[in-house]
């Protein structure tokens, strides 16, 4: 007997389709004398935000945004990256700024982050641009927050009425993906590690969203059977393989195997939430770019 199994909500398909509009609308900035650029800070020797740099900045060139990553040591004080930021800002040929993470313990990443100026806050994370989000206008919205979203759409159901459940409630992930799916009216009910019975609300959700961070979190009884499954969580485990060699896996929040068994779409780890993530960082750094372009042109009309 076949068992059914969930489709696989295509990312690929997503990602191309984002990357090829802002490459048109890069190249149509670039021809008006307006070239795109990202600048990443990245703070401290993490070996997996070099992973993430890399891939950003291969993503971004692919779609005609220059990257230029500035590296700084740990030993770099509060002030010193202040500064850096504020030269940043007010520099005509920096679109979008990004500061990697993590940053060491001394800095205080909330300053840091609030202190990119809101139009070159590419990560959406600024407080004006969530702001913007309560009040329904869409600037610069999180990035993981908006491919997950997306990804549910790019299924075609109606998100009107839909059931949603959001485990995990970060400013970064689940706050704005709730406030993102009221605005479609979906009824949205955000749990945390607070809540209480997890899956009595999982259970009754045509959609969920997880993003906790905690491998196995989600076990196939607490899917309702045909429920799209949008896996944001990243994790580091250690498998051993059947020659007894152990070597380290990323999966998500999810137990992939089983609950593809009784979901009706699914998204996987790695490959699903991640690579439309970077793409819409590089759709918000061409969107910043176009509004500072409106901007000068107006300045240029008065
Ligand atoms: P966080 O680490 O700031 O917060 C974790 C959230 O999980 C909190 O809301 C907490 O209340 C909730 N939680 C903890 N234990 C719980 C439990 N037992 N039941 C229900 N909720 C529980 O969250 P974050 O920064 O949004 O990251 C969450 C996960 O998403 C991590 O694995 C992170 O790596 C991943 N992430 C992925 C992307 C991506 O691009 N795919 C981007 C950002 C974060």
């Amino acid at each position: 007997m076949s068992e059914e199994t969930a489709k696989i909500i295509n990312s690929k398909a997503l990602v191309a389709e984002i990357k090829e509009q802002v490459r048109t609308e890069v190249d149509a900035l670039d021809a008006k004398g307006w070239p795109v650029k990202l600048v990443s800070i990245d703070i401290g020797d993490n070996p997996a935000s070099g992973i993430y740099i890399r891939n950003q900045k291969r993503i971004a060139e692919s779609v005609g945004i220059t990257f230029e990553n500035r590296h700084f040591p740990s030993s770099i004080t509060q002030k010193e990256l202040l500064a850096t930021i504020q030269s940043l800002n007010v520099d005509p040929r920096v679109t979008g700024i990004i500061l990697q993470r993590p940053i060491p313990k001394h800095l205080d990443l909330d300053t840091l982050q609030f202190f990119i100026h809101p139009a070159k806050d590419v990560e959406g994370m600024n407080p004006a641009n969530i702001g913007n989000i309560v009040y329904g206008k869409f600037r610069l919205v999180p990035c993981t927050a908006l491919a997950s979203v997306e990804l549910l759409k790019s299924t075609g159901l109606d998100i009107r009425g839909m059931e949603v459940v959001m485990i995990g409630h970060s400013e970064i992930v689940g706050k704005p993906v709730s406030l993102l799916l009221m605005e479609d009216l979906a009824t949205v009910t955000v749990t945390h590690h607070g809540t209480i019975d997890l899956a009595s609300h999982t259970r009754r959700a045509d959609a969920v969203f997880v993003a906790v961070g905690k491998p196995g979190l989600i076990t196939a009884d607490m899917i309702k059977p045909g429920a799209v499954v949008i896996d944001i969580g990243i994790n580091q485990i250690q498998v051993t393989d059947e020659n007894g060699k152990t070597r380290n896996r990323v999966v998500g929040d999810v137990d992939y195997t089983e609950v593809s068994k009784v979901a009706g779409w699914i998204t996987p780890v790695p490959g699903g939430v991640g690579p439309v993530t970077v793409a819409v960082l590089m759709r918000n750094t061409m969107l910043a770019g176009k509004n500072q372009r409106k901007k000068y042109e107006q300045t240029m009309e008065m």
